[in-house]
């Protein structure tokens, strides 16, 4: 696998170029790159190959001639999926059964993997190119602003990553592949597992000095604003980016306020291990698609189109970058509300809002209640959870302080929650105390509350 800079202005220049001149530009090359897409997934891909059997050519073909594809689906056809028949699942797993490989290409190809958060995790493969088009297009969206702060950070110290290290994700492993690519960036990146006790990412984040930036999940972010409000933790970045999950903007301002180092808002980040660059933020805060290398529908339960302005069931991802691995038409389950007027910004692209990562409902019987129903913050505890075993059994965990005694701190989250049902007409629930520690997605995520799957 083989780096090229000059490859990567192209995307950089082409991409400013086709932003130059507003929507007509940018969708005739969404069209061009698509059609190539295409093109190439049909003569390379026996699967695409047979599903695209008896479709319009691929010079005449639109998006909406295409089907939809699953993750599931396309995972059972790995070794069919690929543009290229030498890269196996079996070898794409086998690669990463050893954490040595994390970031490590294996041959001309960069592999990670997803969380799985919604049943089986994808592999997901990458050639040159799609790394190219994430540096070069990153590059050609940023903001005049966005730009400086770059530059900033990149002299200002340590840019720490908080991420899921139980796997070979790409948070954990794309700064190693910068670095085997040889990609020069004068950032220093220091990554800290998320899977670790938070006692121990507080200690060595209070050793990091100084810090240019943090990147995490809003999850682990509210934790340690906690740490900070509390003065155990006391870091002072300069930016804070978040990514992965919803960001509320409750936790916005209080991380605002618990952060006064901030030298800019915190930046709420939308991508996927499928498209590390799939939006951008802008200065309003918006999120927008780069729709010359990227097609991100909103679309309803029978993946027909919703108008701008209302929320999507689920989401439609094209990466027209990846030619190894066509993503095409790509269900990700998030669920989208287009803006249906242009953003102040400025920008020609189109840009939206995510309702996020479905959050974990808990339902009991005919009730539902959402996790933010509970308050499972304890003075003693450095994070509290709440998992559902039976329809009305939960039981609670926690990662206790030292000084905290468990039996009280146990019993006073256990009676927070059984008001809490008792509220809501359910008195008849069970909640026990675990020993065990909190759980955490095989991504590294926490979640306050982890209710049961719902029946398929
Ligand atoms: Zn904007």
């Amino acid at each position: 696998m083989k780096f090229s800079v000059i490859r990567t202005l192209g995307f950089y220049l082409g991409g400013i170029w086709t932003a130059w001149r507003g929507r007509k530009r940018i969708e005739a090359k969404q069209l061009k790159n698509l059609r190539y897409l295409v093109k190439v997934a049909r003569e390379k891909s026996p699967y695409f190959n047979e599903l695209y059997r008896d479709l319009p050519d691929s010079e005449i073909i639109t998006l909406s001639d295409l089907p939809v594809t699953s993750k599931v689906e396309l995972m059972g056809e790995f070794d069919r999926w690929l543009t290229d028949r030498s890269l196996t699942l079996a070898r794409a797993r086998h690669h990463m059964e050893s954490m040595d490989n994390l970031g490590l290409p294996l041959g001309d190809y960069a592999v990670f993997r997803t969380s799985g958060t919604s049943g089986e995790p994808a592999v997901i493969v990458s050639s040159a190119p799609m790394i190219e088009y994430i540096f070069g297009l990153t590059l050609a969206r940023m903001s005049r602003r966005q730009f400086r702060l770059a530059k900033e950070i990149e002299r200002s110290g340590t840019n720490v990553v908080l991420t899921g290290g139980g796997g070979h994700f790409v948070g954990a492993g794309f700064d190693r592949l910068r670095q085997n690519l040889k990609i020069p960036l004068k950032r220093t990146f220091q990554f800290i597992p998320a899977e670790q006790a938070i006692e121990q990412t507080v200690k060595q984040l209070n050793e990091i000095k100084p810090m240019a930036s943090i990147v995490t999940y809003p999850s682990m972010l509210a934790i340690l604003t906690r740490e900070q409000e509390l003065g155990r933790l006391h870091i002072s970045p300069d930016v804070i980016k978040v990514a992965g999950e919803t960001f509320t903007s409750d936790l916005r301002e209080r991380a605002r306020r618990a952060f006064p180092s901030l030298q800019f808002d915190i930046l709420n980040g939308y991508g996927c291990t499928e498209c590390l660059f799939m939006a951008f933020e802008c200065d309003c805060g918006r999120q927008h698609v780069p729709e010359d290398w990227v097609i991100l529908e909103a679309v309803d339960e029978n993946h027909q189109p919703v108008a701008d302005g209302i929320l999507s069931a689920t989401a439609l991802l094209t990466v027209l970058a990846n030619e190894v691995q066509p993503l095409i038409r790509y269900e990700l389950g998030d669920r989208l509300r287009f803006y249906p007027d242009p953003c102040p910004c400025g920008s020609p692209f189109r840009s939206f809002e995510v309702e996020g990562r479905q959050a974990t409902l808990v339902r009991v019987g005919e009730v539902t209640l959402s996790p933010l129903a509970f308050d499972l913050e304890h003075e003693c505890a450095r994070r509290v959870q709440m998992i559902q075993t039976a329809e009305d059994v939960f039981e609670v965990r926690a990662e206790l302080l030292a000084d905290g005694n468990p039996d009280q701190v146990f019993e006073q989250v256990i009676e927070s929650v059984r008001e809490v049902f008792a509220k809501n007409g359910l008195s008849g629930v069970e909640i026990h105390k675990s020993d065990a520690p909190p759980q955490l997605t095989a991504s590294g995520k926490f979640h306050e509350v982890i209710s049961l799957p719902l029946p398929s």
